[in-house]
């Protein structure tokens, strides 16, 4: 059984195709990452596969289930969460509650949500913050409050929507050593960079869109000497 797969995914707005054919295969415990210029399509891949939007064509397959077309409720409950581009943070609330939102989604539990909240906040490198109200953080801390609330609902697959980007390069570094420690974790990670440089090293596997269509896929290496590819970006 595949872990995650999806098969000829297309998903169009009114008459714009977003995403065309797209079909990707992800393994247990690795890290893809996806790559592409400007409105390849990144975003609305993953909030598709999330139950986001819903496709207009292809199939989405979840530990061996079709999720095509399921709400975002039921994608969370089994196990897939997704951090957003634009981050949104309940502004006025706190680290500690904006965890809480994303511990709850995931149990009900009250005693449940709360410890993992807390190992979230450790793991996440928010302890520090827990009691500040999310407005309040730089735009780094603000990125790792998303990312730490879709880890609180415990996903076995998470899909990282461009969290480095604006970051200064340390907090680029730990941002990369973040998502490290999260895959050894067991989670496996599926990562949108704009930045080549930045997702190249530490993905087992790297996709490539343009204009809504999957142009190249295989070793960083590979793709990142691909002439397909090297035309998508040196075209923006
Ligand atoms: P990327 O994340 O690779 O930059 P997007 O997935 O955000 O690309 O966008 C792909 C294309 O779909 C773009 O042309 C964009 O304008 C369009 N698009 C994205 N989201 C929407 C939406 N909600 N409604 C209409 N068009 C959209
Ligand atoms: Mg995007």
């Amino acid at each position: 059984m595949n872990f995650f797969q999806v098969e000829n995914l297309t998903k169009k707005f009114g008459g714009l195709t977003a995403n065309s054919d797209v079909s990707v295969n992800v393994e247990k415990g690795r890290i893809v990452g996806i790559i592409g210029p400007n409105g390849a399509g990144k975003s609305t891949f993953f909030g598709t596969v999330s139950g986001f939007y819903k496709p207009d064509g292809g199939r989405i397959l979840f530990e061996g289930k079709d999720i095509s077309g399921r709400p975002p409720e039921d994608t969370c409950r089994l196990g897939i969460a997704r951090t957003f581009q634009i981050v949104r943070p309940l502004s006025s609330l706190s680290v500690l509650d904006n965890i809480l939102v994303g511990a709850f989604l995931r149990d009900k539990n009250k005693k449940k949500a709360v410890a993992r909240a807390e190992e979230v906040l450790e793991l996440s490198g928010l302890k520090e913050l827990r009691r500040q109200p999310a407005a309040s953080l730089t735009i780094a801390d603000k990125k790792r409050l998303e990312l730490a609330r879709a880890l609180a609902t415990r996903p076995k697959l998470l899909l990282l929507d461009e969290v480095m980007a604006g970051l200064t390069p340390k907090e680029t570094q730990d941002a990369v050593e973040l998502i490290k420690s999260i895959n050894k974790r067991g989670i496996t990670l599926f990562v949108v960079e704009h930045v080549m440089e930045v997702i190249m090293p530490i993905s087992d596997k790297v996709i490539v869109l343009d204009g809504g269509r999957k142009i190249a896929e295989g070793l960083p290496e590979a793709v990142a000497n691909d002439p397909e590819v090297i035309k998508a970006y040196l075209g923006e």
